[in-house]
């Protein structure tokens, strides 16, 4: 009995113990497992921080190099502006450095070009626009273009001009003088020598006649050939220098100087003379200069 009984309650114990080991077992493992399963989902909570973390650095990243890629294209469209606005300065430095000042100066009886001036690109001009056969007649390059040009549209209207003077070096000037003196008597001083004279030195300007006049400039002003340069000069970049009533010389209708056909168009436009325009404004002809 006491063995039985001993054997009952050992029984009962064992089964209690088993029970108990199997609930606290189990009680353990679904600790363990908790335990398990909470640092799993540590570690995930963890991976999906660290990984939405990434993700944020990422659209960070992502926001600061298109920031970046903005600003970047922002900055090389402005860049390429002020390349753009350098470039083309530097083209109209380049072009100014290139364009002779003195090609669009006023002169008077007090301010001459030196003396010592003598024209870049002198060339001689086709035979046939001169009025002497025998005589070479020089311009500068983009002045004898434009005449060439302007005497051929007035031949195509039935007009001929000639050039009866166009570039003078300084020291023709002296021996012109006395000419003009023989031809003109004393009033020769009154233009020739003393005025006309630095324009005829740039290269740029010539004196015109036309057979109907018999080649001299007694009668231009009267000539079809005046009529016609009055309407047309404008187009090839020539102007009158000493118009009728102007306040520089007396009145030669025969004296034309090239001036780029721009400023020429503007002073046609404008309705006034190279001489009436302030030098200042003339000066800023010279970026188009010969055009
Ligand atoms: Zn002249």
């Amino acid at each position: 009995m006491k063995e039985k009984g001993m054997n009952g309650v050992r029984t009962r114990d064992i089964v209690l113990g088993v029970a108990g080991i199997a609930l606290i077992g189990g009680i353990g493992y679904g600790g363990y497992s908790f335990y398990q399963l909470s640092k799993e989902y540590d570690q995930t909570r963890e991976a999906l921080e660290a990984a939405s973390g990434a993700l944020e650095v990422e659209r960070q990243t992502n926001a600061q190099l298109s920031e970046s890629l903005s600003a970047e294209q922002a900055r090389n469209a402005d860049f390429e502006n002020q390349i753009g606005s350098i470039s083309s300065t530097v083209g109209k430095l380049d072009k100014l450095q290139n364009t002779d000042p003195q090609v669009l100066a006023k002169y008077s009886k007090v301010y001459f070009l030196s003396d010592t001036y003598i024209p870049r690109d002198l060339v001689t001009l086709a035979s046939s626009s001169g009025f002497e056969a025998s005589r070479t007649y020089k311009l500068t390059q983009d002045a004898a273009v434009q005449l060439e040009d302007m005497f051929q549209a007035a031949e195509n209207d039935d007009i001929t001009l000639k050039v009866a003077s166009a570039y003078r070096s300084f020291n023709e000037q002296g021996g012109l003088k006395s000419t003009y003196r023989v031809t003109y008597g004393k009033g020769a001083n009154a233009f020739s020598a003393d005025q006309g004279y630095s324009e005829h030195q740039l290269g740029t300007t010539v004196d015109i006649t036309t057979p109907a006049i018999g080649g001299g400039f007694v009668g231009f002003d009267g000539s079809e050939a005046f009529t016609w340069l009055n309407k047309n000069a404008w187009k090839y970049g020539f102007v009158l220098s000493y118009p009728k009533g102007n306040t520089y010389y007396v009145f030669e209708p025969w004296h034309w100087r090239f001036v780029g056909t721009t400023l020429a168009e503007e002073l046609h436009s404008q309705n006034i003379h190279f001489y009436e325009m302030d030098q200042r404004k003339l000066n800023q002809y010279l970026i188009d200069y010969p055009n």
